[in-house]
């Protein structure tokens, strides 16, 4: 038997607990939760089954009440002495896809992104928001297919662009390639086709939160999103934190969204919208570049849920939802790189070098923390991805 130790400035301690899907060795893939530098083993410590599978999708399904029990029960036996086995060093396992990601929708949650994104891309509307932006979370769907965890490779897309100067489309590597900072929901418990998810219920049907980067081809979206939005600009890599932070978690981050005027529709009607007080931090080959405060996002996640489901659409466990790129009111918390760039026109230092968009070799990885409870810092893991060269196109 043996405790677990954790240093009292850790952004893992006992209040945090996330999930995850790891192996060591030749092993299969289980679920395990991280306390400070170790990962410990769910299946061996609970003694449970559903913990000794590749994925958390058959835990979540099983709802919010035993989420809460479940996390209960873990808090209180690593206080104590665990057994040996059920201890992993953070650094001696790898990590995998913590779900089986189901559907996947990304919104557009940021009043600043979608203005500052509206700027670019319509430059001659002096309206940047679209009319419905203040009366529904946009959002389109996106691949769930490559949904990728922290760690794995991004190829360079190819596709097809037109620049303003082109007489005609044409086919290669992306030359606008960028990242999109933004959290990810896990929908914990769906919903059969013909209900729906009330803004009051969503806490209850939300399991936890990673980090999202959206990666996105801007010459190859520019070109193909009028009019029904993103396709292959953003279906090729998406990246998710392997960690998946509890939305029991992150009851004491809970903050008011900015002020909602006007007033949503009653299905998207709350008391006291709530959003997340989470920090972001984006770093591009490990220079700081941005930091995306969360807590700036004017639509609430229960919002995004509420209507991503107010048509009876079904909602299923491993389903993702995005909330758009997060990005405060400053230029240095952005959290796109066509907007830190202003469409490249003004470049960012990264390490000495005044870069644009992404190059080949590059690597950017976005952290966060967030309050927890008793005065805790909790942190998310981290999403990284490293940029490859196209695989043909030229
Ligand atoms: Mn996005």
């Amino acid at each position: 038997m043996t405790t677990v130790p954790v240093a009292a400035d850790s952004l893992y301690g006992v209040t945090n607990l996330p999930y995850g899907v790891f192996s060591v060795g030749e092993s299969a893939p289980r679920v395990g939760t991280r306390l400070g530098d170790t990962v410990v083993d769910l299946a061996v410590l609970l003694g449970d089954d559903v913990f000794a599978r590749p994925s958390l999708n058959d835990f979540m399904a099983q709802g919010y009440d035993r989420w809460v029990a479940v996390r209960r029960e873990i808090t209180e036996r690593v206080a104590g002495e665990i057994p040996d086995e059920a201890v992993h060093a953070l650094d001696d396992v790898t990590m995998h896809l913590p779900v089986e990601v189901a559907d996947y929708v990304d919104f557009y949650a940021s009043e600043h992104h979608a203005a500052n994104l509206g700027r670019l891309f319509r430059p001659d509307n002096p309206e940047p928001l679209m009319p419905n932006w203040k009366h529904l979370p946009v959002g389109y769907h996106g691949r769930a297919g490559s949904i990728v965890v922290s760690g794995t490779d991004i190829v360079r897309p190819c596709g097809q662009r037109k620049g303003k100067d082109d007489a005609v489309p044409v086919f290669g590597p992306s030359v606008r390639l960028d990242i999109e900072a933004e959290l990810g929901f896990l929908v914990g418990t769906g919903t059969a086709m013909g209900d729906t998810v009330p803004v009051a219920e969503a806490d209850r049907a939300i399991f936890g939160v990673v980090l999202f980067n959206d990666w996105s081809a801007r010459d190859i979206q520019a070109w193909e999103y009028v009019p029904l939005g993103p396709n292959l600009g953003k279906s090729f890599a998406s990246t998710i934190s392997p960690w998946v932070v509890p939305l029991l978690a992150l009851e004491p981050a809970r903050v008011p969204t900015p002020v909602q005027d006007p007033r949503p529709l009653p299905y998207l009607a709350m008391e006291s919208p709530w959003g997340l007080d989470v920090d972001l931090s984006v770093r591009w080959n490990g220079c700081e570049v941005s930091r995306p405060p969360y807590r700036e996002m004017y639509w609430s996640p229960a919002q995004m849920l509420a209507h991503v489901t107010v048509n009876g659409a079904p909602s299923r466990t491993g389903d993702v939802f995005a909330s758009g790129t997060i990005s405060g009111p400053d230029r240095d918390t952005r959290g796109a790189f066509i907007e830190l760039t202003w469409g490249g026109a003004e470049p960012v230092s990264v390490g000495g070098e005044q870069r644009t968009f992404l190059e080949d070799g590059d690597e950017v990885t976005i952290t966060a923390s967030a309050p927890g409870a008793g005065g805790a810092r909790l942190g998310f893991g981290e999403a990284t991805g490293r940029i490859l060269p196209a695989t043909g196109g030229d």
